[in-house]
């Protein structure tokens, strides 16, 4: 057993209650600790003269208490402790607010370092709420490039630090290196020990830089010798053996005509069926690219060469739309198509799976509920993942382990780059559809502040009058409390939350139905409330991004997304990839009130483009590799705050080095390998 994995309460300053914090957060080890990097740092190196000090920008100075302190209240009550203080240079005001005792440390004379965001009123410096330390104590906040983490409520930045600090101090012998010796010479990288040192405690930029470079290098090392592994466990033969069929009998059945990138990826799939190798490729399309229907061409061909077929939704109205769908085209075929999800009752449960049998093929349509560890599926030829990015990597494993490495097909609604989605679904063939079925109309997208919030009040009467339906997308459930002066300095965006913007609606428009919902309500409500959407009951549903994916409801034409600073680009597409579903003129609003260029320039990317893959390489471009790799949707193992240090020659070096030692020592059994088998390991245990 390593000593990484000891419980945080080993550590140092971690009690019971400290420790419940931490796993609020997910740290419940000393690994977990010493991998939770920062969400950024502050520079406080730099000793700023008073009197070259700049307004509204926080620096570090060295002064000396030059008054005893005076408390005096402001005008709404609020106790202020205020000292002056100086240096050879100047003197600045210190004000403490809400302080409801005099530091005796503070004393007349003494010389301190402090740290605050710099106010000027005439000619006079202020720093407000300043942290401090005395002369001849540690640099710890002040003077040195500080660690931010990620917070809970009840746990301050500071005590943040110091944990971390014990944890180090306690733990550090016992990092192991997993990267072999020539690869951190050829790569010129730093140990795993110095990286966590240098993301945690970092003395210089230099420093933080060859650390991050290091850790984000080691992050994706791993992740692709994985990758090279299961590929290669994969290269297996199949023994599934499949038929010599005509597509054009499926093509048939289907009341509309193909895409051409629609038969291109079938063809590319019945070319893997028919390879005797067993498939497992993922297709990428926008939303509505079609992709159902290249599950349905690739089920149909699995079925008339005899085998069973399934196909998991990650929700229960997903797989219910999938089976109507399903059932329209394979009745012409007289191929049982069955539908199991988690409120199938248990008597039609096990009828279903009586009525399988060896020697006809099958298609069952469903949830997790298809996975349940005593389901049996015999012949089973094709697993097909729909909207691949809700389950994790391990689930669609748990899938694939359930019949003799049946073949298996993926869709995914997020496209992305090809020489990203190589990297990041390395162990699969990839398919991309790259058009959209003829007549789709665009949705008309328009960016705007809350000076438009009667406009489009009346806009949204004027959608409902007509008979259509709404969507409000909030970034926040509820008001989220949060102690730290901190983090309330950096988020000056006002976020108006699901229930405040619920509530307001319904006192606005009372004869209309208004409702919510929220990833915290239970399935079953969820469920509940988006089924009165399909069916029309709900006129206004204001919700989180929970809002299913790839749900049709094709009376849903507008969709207001307030605060839409908040997401990621790709992110945006996919909601507003929610309405425009019918052949009806549909409106997204992106709401927001922010000055930030970066986000503004995110924003009117939206309005310009409308089609997926172009989005997400502008999304590439403007924040760069990290993000994707981050990216949950993704479904890949935690890759934390240090995905914003990847760049492609990271991403490069690191697929290269891996390739090179894999290829050298497929099962890792050298011993300069030994650690590095370990560590693959132990991710591949994080995924089951
Ligand atoms: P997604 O890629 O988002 O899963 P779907 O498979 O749900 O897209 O398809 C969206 C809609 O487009 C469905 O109603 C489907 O029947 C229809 N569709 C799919 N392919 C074509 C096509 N080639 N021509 C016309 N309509 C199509
Ligand atoms: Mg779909």
């Amino acid at each position: 057993m390593n000593n990484l994995n000891s419980d945080i309460i080993a550590i140092k300053g971690v009690g019971p209650k400290r420790a419940a914090l931490f796993h609020k957060m997910g740290i419940f080890t000393v690994e977990d600790l010493l991998l939770n990097f920062p969400r950024k740092y502050e520079d406080r190196s730099f000793i700023c003269p008073i009197r070259l000090l700049t307004a509204n920008r926080s620096s570090c100075i060295f002064c000396k208490i030059s008054s005893s302190p005076i408390i005096f209240y402001s005008k709404n009550n609020v106790r202020i402790i205020k000292y002056d203080a100086k240096d050879p240079t100047g003197t600045i005001t210190l004000l403490f607010f809400n302080q409801h005792y005099i530091n005796p440390r503070l004393s007349v004379g003494k010389n301190f370092y402090m740290y605050g965001n710099v106010y000027q009123a005439g000619h006079r410096f202020y720093m407000s709420n300043p942290v401090f330390e005395a002369e001849d104590s540690e640099k710890f906040y002040t003077r040195r490039i500080v660690p931010i983490y990620k917070l809970t409520s009840s746990l301050s930045n500071r005590e943040f630090n110091r944990v971390v600090k014990n944890c180090y101090e306690q733990y550090h012998t016992s990092i192991e290196e997993y990267l072999p010796e020539k690869i951190l010479v050829q790569y010129n990288l730093c140990s795993a020990s110095e990286a966590i040192k240098g993301i945690h405690f970092p003395e210089s930029k230099s420093e933080l830089k060859s650390a991050t470079k290091r850790a984000a290098f080691g992050n994706l090392f791993r992740l692709f010798c994985l990758q090279y592994q299961l590929r290669e466990i994969r290269r297996i033969n199949s023994n599934i053996s499949v038929a010599d069929v005509d597509l054009d009998d499926f093509y048939n059945a289907l009341p509309f005509s193909l895409t051409n990138s629609q038969r291109c990826v079938i063809r590319e799939i019945y070319t893997d069926l028919r390879s005797g190798k067993v498939m497992a490729r993922l297709v990428q399309g926008d939303v509505g690219s079609g992709k159902t229907t290249i599950a349905a061409a690739a089920i149909w061909v699995l079925c008339k060469s005899g085998y069973g077929c399934l196909l998991m939704a990650p929700t229960e109205i997903l797989a219910n739309q999938h089976y109507a769908k399903l059932k329209n085209i394979f009745d012409k075929f007289n191929i049982p198509v069955y539908l199991l999800t988690g409120s199938t009752c248990s008597s039609d449960k096990e009828k279903i799976l009586m009525e399988l049998s060896k020697e006809l093929p099958y298609i069952i349509i469903g949830t997790h509920a298809l996975i349940a560890e005593s389901n049996q599926y015999p012949n089973l030829g094709l697993v097909v993942t729909d909207e691949q990015h809700r389950f994790g990597v391990e689930q669609r494993y748990a899938l694939i382990s359930k019949g003799i490495h049946p073949h298996a097909l993926i869709m995914s609604a997020t496209p992305i780059p090809r020489t990203l989605a190589m990297a990041i679904y390395g162990e699969l063939d990839i398919s991309t559809l790259s058009d959209l079925p003829p007549g789709r109309k665009p949705v008309n997208t328009y960016l705007v502040n809350s000076s438009y919030s009667e406009r489009l009040c009346r806009f949204i009467h004027k959608i409902v009058e007509k008979g259509q339906q709404v969507y409000i997308v909030c970034a926040r459930i509820g008001k989220i409390l949060d102690n730290f002066s901190e983090e309330i300095q950096e988020d000056t965006t006002v976020i108006r939350t699901v229930y405040e913007v619920a509530d307001d609606l319904r006192s606005r428009f009372p004869e209309y139905t208004v409702e919510y919902l929220h990833g915290k309500l239970s399935s079953d409500k969820k469920e509940d409330i988006m089924r009165q959407f399909i069916s029309g009951v709900i006129n206004i549903l204001v919700s989180t991004t929970v809002i299913e994916v790839g749900v049709d409801v094709p009376n849903a034409t507008l969709m207001i997304i307030e605060n839409a600073e908040q997401y990621g680009l790709a992110q945006l597409h996919q909601l507003r990839g929610r309405i425009g579903r019918g052949g009806k003129e549909s409106y997204c609003v992106l709401l927001s009130n922010t000055k930030s260029p970066e986000s503004l320039v995110r924003m009117k990317a939206l309005e310009r483009n409308s089609d997926g893959m172009k989005i997400s390489e502008e999304d590439l471009r403007l924040r760069g590799p990290g993000d994707f790799f981050g990216n949950r949707q993704h479904g890949l193992p935690t890759f934390n705050s240090i995905t914003k240090y990847l760049s492609q020659s990271i991403i490069n070096s690191a697929q290269k080095a891996a390739t090179l030692v894999m290829s050298e020592d497929p099962n890792l059994k050298n011993a300069e390998n030994h650690n590095l088998k370990l560590e693959i390991e132990s991710l591949k245990n994080k995924l089951q």
